[in-house]
């Protein structure tokens, strides 16, 4: 018995000292250790064993099992450093060589316009709301104080759905849909894609983007609209940057203005980025009209309020001095990578 188990041992040593690879080793564990195994055999055997002897017999298959685990664990730690170092060698990296540059793209100028705005109203205390781009004729018109009547309900210059729902041409309806929620006070910017019926040339686009504000509070006043809208322009145009209102007509604020800014390349002198009046016109502005509070459920009589729309292609245009804006929709990449 003594004699087979050594010779097992000596067998099954050989064989795992000269496995090259996990595979060959695991087919002499199972050989040896399996169910059907050699060492399983012996085990199997011992019924025939002399009682008296059979201590003695199985401390020596204990021996010769543990002797054969401990050698399998060994050349297997061996095999998988070896199978590791193989994988290195193969997979060298070489830190010395120009690292590809992964082009990654960049925002869009509308984008970047947009980020600057937003963070410049976001630092005053406003909030970002957006609103649907397939809105109800009541929210796009009645309720911001433009009848029926009005030329721009038009169907030459709106998209119409059906009769009751069109593709916004402003995002004001957003701040109807704010004021309706009667939380007070509002200090919200409302950005987005609006619509207008228009053919495509260097300054009109079917679908442009607009950046309107709204403000309402008790005891506000044009003073607050005029020093807020004034920051504004400094922050966008430097600190240089002066401002005028001029009258306007809005039917949804009363009074109304369109505001001007000194003219950021020639500092008010006149050139031909400002056509020689030194002044810019860059938004529209006015004091919340009391029938609009009204129609969306705010006493015109406690509160007041102001709001501003600017068109985000303009700002675009102006900060990059772009001077045809089809160039922001082409989407041609040698225009859009300058930015
Ligand atoms: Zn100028």
């Amino acid at each position: 018995m003594k004699e087979k188990l050594e010779a097992i041992v000596k067998k099954a040593m050989a064989s795992m000292n000269t496995a090259n690879s996990l595979d060959a080793l695991n087919e002499v564990r199972v050989d040896v250790l399996g169910k059907k195994g050699q060492l399983t055999a012996v085990l199997k055997g011992m019924k025939d064993v002399a009682p008296e002897e059979r201590p003695k017999v199985g401390q020596m298959v204990n021996d010769a099992r543990s002797s054969i685990e401990k050698t399998l664990e060994e050349v297997k730690e061996k095999l998988e450093r070896v199978h590791m170092e193989q994988k290195l060698a193969r997979e060298v990296i070489d830190v010395t060589l120009p690292a590809k540059k992964a082009a990654v793209g960049h925002r869009h100028p509308n984008t970047i316009a947009l980020e600057e705005v937003e963070r410049i109203f976001i630092g005053m205390g406003y909030e970002v709301v957006q609103g649907p781009e397939v809105e109800y004729d009541l929210y796009n018109f009645e309720k911001l104080n433009i009848p029926a009547n009005h030329p721009a309900k038009d169907e030459q210059d709106t998209f119409y759905i059906t009769k009751d729902i069109v593709l916004r041409t402003q995002t004001s309806p957003c701040q109807a849909r704010v004021m309706e929620q009667g939380r007070l006070p509002i200090r919200m910017l409302s950005p987005g894609r609006v619509f207008r019926s228009d053919e495509v040339d260097a300054t009109h686009s079917p679908s442009f983007h607009q950046v309107e504000g709204l403000v309402v509070d008790k005891h506000i006043t044009f003073a607050d609209l005029k020093g807020t809208l004034a920051q504004f322009a400094r922050e966008l145009f430097g600190p240089e940057t002066k401002t005028k209102f001029r009258p306007h007509h809005f039917p949804f604020t009363e009074p109304s203005a369109e505001m001007d800014v000194s003219c950021f390349k020639c500092g008010g002198k006149g050139c031909r980025f400002c056509k020689g009046s030194g002044w810019i016109e860059i938004l529209g502005c006015g004091m919340v009209h009391p029938h609009v509070f009204e129609m969306c459920g705010i006493d015109p009589e406690k509160y007041t309020g102001f709001a501003f729309g600017v068109g985000l292609e303009r700002i675009a245009l102006l900060k990059y001095e772009i001077d045809d804006m089809r160039l922001l929709y082409e989407n041609d990449y040698r225009f859009l990578k300058q930015f």
